[in-house]
């Protein structure tokens, strides 16, 4: 079907952390490239984004904190919507769901499938806490898993077994504001009956979309085949778009109902027009997504747009899969990432390096891996010693031979004719690719000019042919130059900083993705521009010193989730009040000599002043040490440490990086106090 007009959504990324790589090679990188593919034939398209605001996550976050939930996603929309800008991801708009246009849109959303009946109305009981007065959602809960018996399960999943769980199923539930035990109390909320929509689901997606990538008509079918049930729309809390229907205080409309509507919601913030793309059926309606969204995309949004009426359905959702990062999967709360802002500071110029990367390593039909080794081995024997190289090669030798000026050909060869053959059959070979979002193969295809162009030089030897045959020479370089000027657009998807800057050289700004294949792009005598370096090489301290951060937060994870040390075995109150321990103040410090670990310290007990020597100077400096409480145990037998008679022990907690900390009262009391 020929489509008048394209409407290209991305996932909305969630405005409670930064975009990291996975987001991108899953969703932005992709529906990038196939906008710009879009734009460059000319096709009326829109691309739109924005930031996803609401939901459980974001109040926690903002709790944790101590600030308001809309500081949290005024951070991160700046941060994200500026990170998109730097990177060349090319959104007509990037609005955001706390919007007053959204809050409007998603709430007559809302109304208008009340008022036609789509809701089933339910009653339940949920857990409510008495002293915070509000109903607790899933994530505010936590109690003992029924599974394996983990006390902080969740209450809409145990972290330690991975069970979904449902609140009412956690033993010895409490409240995560109050630390109270909630009580059960009755709420009404609106359900959308997707039992209901499953015959339709069944042809939309089963009969009529056979093409839909694997992964995603996969995941589908299993989900018809389980049997949908209905889905909660609404949830009782006090962030998100209210619920415009009378007797629904205190509710909100649930994050996943609120959010596909922001698709909506920023079209009309983009152009009148808006009904246009998403009412005519004469637009392709496509939405980029990762897996973990599929259910929404699939099911729930499409069924809610068919239900409202007159709303046109997805013709594509080409979900990728998951992308790890050295060969571990990538994780905020770990923070095993590579994050979109840290990136564009550390690698000034090098966006479409990345860009690259993540194209040529897309997890698009099952997980893939992301490695420094591999971004270096990309950039350097590929975008240098291939696309650059040919490139520069092309464009230093017009300056060098005919001042820049464009040569007449002579006749082609046998070899020249080859070549030409093969480079006009390339631009078909990435339009089938991108039409069936196959980005990967895509991009092999347009590199593979630049590995045409690259080898044909290499064969002709213009530099050494230039001595014995004018003619010769001057075809050599104008078919190098029409698939470079080629390249400046064929590129363009996939690397747009380094296309526009090809572009320039070659001075030809009105090239369209349709001359790919011409022979006349640049025509004899059209004068090029001064030929500078598209790439330049990583060199391995870039990617030691990437590896050494992520080295680094490794470690840094290992001790956060270090194993603590088991229980000792038990003893009885007597044995423990064989232990006299005293609080006491450090009077006087020294390093001992010719070690590097001990202090030797005063100590007045309360009882007397003692000296005792301690293994702690990695940590504290005498002067750190001076005047500070601390507990001691003064009736330890007397040691000799170093020919010094140690009377005592200062008692150390241990951090599971080694570190040595005091344990001392919260406040200051009388040397000599008793601590039991
Ligand atoms: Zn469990």
């Amino acid at each position: 079907m020929d489509y008048k007009r394209y409407l290209i959504t991305s996932a909305l990324p969630y405005a409670n952390g930064p975009v990291h790589i996975g987001h991108l090679a899953g969703v932005y990188v992709p529906s990038d490239i196939y906008v710009r593919y879009l734009r460059q034939q000319g096709k009326d398209v829109k691309f739109i984004c924005g930031s996803d605001e609401h939901g459980v996550p974001i109040t926690i976050k903002a709790r944790k904190e101590g600030v308001s939930p809309q500081d949290i996603v005024d951070r991160y929309h700046e941060l994200n919507k500026s990170s998109f800008e730097r990177f060349g991801i090319s959104f007509d708009i990037y609005s955001r769901t706390s919007n007053k246009v959204h809050h409007e849109t998603a709430g007559e959303f809302f109304k208008d499938l009340y008022q036609k009946g789509e809701f089933v109305e339910q009653t339940t009981e949920q857990y409510y806490d008495k002293d915070a007065g509000q109903f607790l959602a899933d994530r505010y809960i936590k109690g003992t898993c029924p599974h394996c018996n983990y006390e902080e399960a969740y209450g809409d999943q145990c972290e330690q077994c991975g069970t979904s769980l449902s609140p009412m199923e956690l033993i010895n539930p409490h409240s995560m504001l109050t630390g109270n035990n909630p009580v059960k109390k009755e709420t009404t909320h609106w359900y959308l009956p997707l039992d209901q929509y499953e015959g339709h689901l069944r042809k939309w997606i089963l009969e009529d979309h056979k093409e839909w990538k694997s992964n995603v008509y996969g995941q589908c079918k299993s989900w018809l085949d389980d049997g949908l049930k209905p889905r909660a729309v609404t949830r009782d809390l006090d962030w998100g778009v209210p619920v415009p229907v009378d007797g629904a205080d205190g509710k909100v409309l649930y994050v996943w109902f609120d959010a596909p509507i922001g698709y909506i919601s920023a079209t009309k913030e983009l152009t009148p027009d808006w009904e246009k793309y998403w009412k005519d059926e004469a637009t392709k309606l496509v939405h980029f997504i990762g897996k973990d969204n599929i259910v929404f995309h699939c099911i729930i949004f499409p069924s809610m747009l068919h239900r409202a009426g007159d709303y046109i359905l997805p013709d594509n959702v080409p979900a990728n899969e998951f992308l790890n990062l050295e060969g571990d999967k990538i994780s905020t709360s770990r923070n095993w990432a590579v994050w979109l802002h840290e990136y564009l500071d550390e690698f000034p110029g090098k966006e479409d390096v990345l860009r690259y990367t993540l194209t040529a390593n897309m997890p698009e039909t099952k997980d893939n891996d992301f490695s420094w080794a591999d971004f270096q081995a990309r950039n350097n024997n590929e975008l240098v010693a291939i696309l650059g190289n040919f490139v520069n090669r092309a464009l230093v030798l017009t300056h060098k031979y005919y001042n820049g000026e464009v040569p007449e050909p002579a006749e082609y060869t046998e070899f020249d004719k080859e070549t030409i053959e093969i480079y006009q059959q390339i631009r078909a070979k990435v339009e089938h690719a991108l039409d069936h979002y196959r980005f990967r193969e895509a991009l092999r295809e347009a590199m593979n000019l630049a590995r045409l162009g690259n080898k044909y030089l290499a064969d002709t030897e213009p530099w050494k042919v230039v001595k014995t045959d004018e003619a010769r020479t001057r075809t050599i370089m104008y078919v190098s130059l029409q698939i470079s000027a080629a390249l400046s657009v064929l590129m363009e998807p996939f690397i747009p900083f380094s296309a526009l800057k090809l572009n320039e050289m070659v001075n030809a700004p009105g090239l369209t993705w349709q001359d790919i294949g011409n022979m006349d792009l640049l025509k004899p005598g059209h004068k090029i521009n001064k030929a500078k370096l598209l790439f330049e090489k990583v060199d391995d301290v870039m990617v030691a010193n990437q590896r050494q951060k992520l080295e680094d937060t490794k470690k840094q994870n290992e001790a956060e989730n270090a194993d603590v040390e088991p229980s000792k075995a038990e003893v009885t109150f007597e044995d423990f009040t064989k232990m006299d321990i005293r609080v006491g103040t450090i009077l006087d410090a020294e390093k001992v000599k010719k070690t590097k670990k001990l202090l030797k310290m005063t100590v007045d007990t309360g009882i007397d002043q003692r000296t005792v020597v301690s293994g702690i100077a990695e940590y504290f400096t005498p002067e750190d040490v001076v005047g500070r409480q601390v507990s001691i145990l003064v009736n330890l037998a007397p040691r000799k440490i170093r020919g010094i008679e140690s009377q005592g022990m200062i008692l150390m907690a241990q951090d599971a990086d080694g570190t040595l900390r005091f344990v001392q009262p919260s406040d200051r009391v009388k040397n000599g106090s008793m601590v039991n």
